[in-house]
């Protein structure tokens, strides 16, 4: 079994006697209800570093008064068996009350590539990652830290924390792991009744075919459009944005046809539940 801690003082204490005996450490940060797309991250550090530390922290300051903080999935036992299995040496879950202590009032705000698709919909979710982020990062001191493309834009909100504040951590990404049927892994999908998870597929298919048609040189806007019908007709409730930006910057393309790698991203919900997925739209030779 890994250790675990759940203290500041006693995380530390352990990444001290790891670097003082030389090792590299990596760190995976997750709000738990873990799943391959998690374990995939802590293998992907498993590569990269001698110590592997995760942490376990469903963050309050991502989310909403209107959203699923209470509801979030939690399987801390779970969580524990499967980080053992990936090779996981350390378990980090600190407690809301010593992350947020009375009197807690600084945030970290990221411009940039924070602003637009995401917080559009959710305008407090960067504030709290970025801030949890950087916390979590200071508290564990990783030599390397991984985030999944999954969240994409996060990713390079992470990316831009990191090298906007001098953070001397290196900052990896892993590749979105799917269901069987195409489906991005995540916590959320554990909302999804039986008819919802029949639909949710529709959404990697739906980017898959408009990168096809962007990709043999079909003009992108009414791409875009059309993939937002077909999503609508396959039964999501609503497209929160389907678009189509530059890989680094997340700034729209001029069009009208793809001239350059981009990354095609999307959110809808389905009932109660938002899902996000993006892949990447090369340029065919
Ligand atoms: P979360 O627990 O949802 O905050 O996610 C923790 C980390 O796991 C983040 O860096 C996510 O991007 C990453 N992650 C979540 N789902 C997947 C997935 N399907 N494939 C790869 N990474 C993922």
């Amino acid at each position: 079994m890994p250790l675990s801690v759940s203290s500041v003082i006693a995380l530390r204490a352990q990444h001290a006697a790891w670097r003082a005996e030389g090792q590299r450490i990596g760190f995976v940060p997750t709000m738990g209800a873990l799943h391959e797309g998690h374990l995939s991250l802590v293998r992907l550090l498993k590569a990269k570093a001698d110590r592997v530390t995760a942490s376990i922290f469903v963050n309050p300051r991502q989310f909403a008064a209107h959203e699923d903080l209470d509801a979030y999935p939690r399987d801390l036992a779970g969580d524990f068996a499967k980080l053992a299995d990936a090779g996981c040496d350390l378990i980090f879950t600190p407690e809301r009350a010593a992350m947020y202590p009375q009197g807690f009032a600084t945030s970290v705000q990221v411009g940039g590539v924070s602003e637009g698709l995401e917080s559009s919909a959710r305008p407090h979710f960067f504030g709290g990652v970025a801030t949890v982020v950087a916390k979590l990062l200071l508290q564990t001191q990783p030599h390397c830290a991984a985030f999944g493309e999954k969240d994409y834009q996060q990713l390079l909100v992470v990316r831009a924390l990191a090298r906007d504040l001098d953070f001397p951590v290196e900052i990896l990404a892993g590749p979105t792991l799917r269901e069987a049927d195409g489906l991005a892994m995540s916590s959320r999908n554990a909302y999804l009744s039986t008819a919802q998870r029949a639909i949710a597929p529709h959404l990697h298919g739906q980017l898959q075919s408009c990168a096809a048609r962007i990709r043999a040189r079909q003009a992108i806007t009414p791409a875009l459009r059309l993939a937002e019908a077909a999503l609508i007709k396959a039964g999501f409730d609503q497209v929160d944005y389907i678009a189509l930006r530059g890989p680094e910057d997340l700034a729209p393309l001029p069009g009208p046809t793809l001239d350059r790698p981009a990354r095609l991203l999307a959110a809808v919900k389905l009932g109660a539940t938002r899902l996000i997925d993006n892949i990447a739209v090369e340029a065919a030779a």
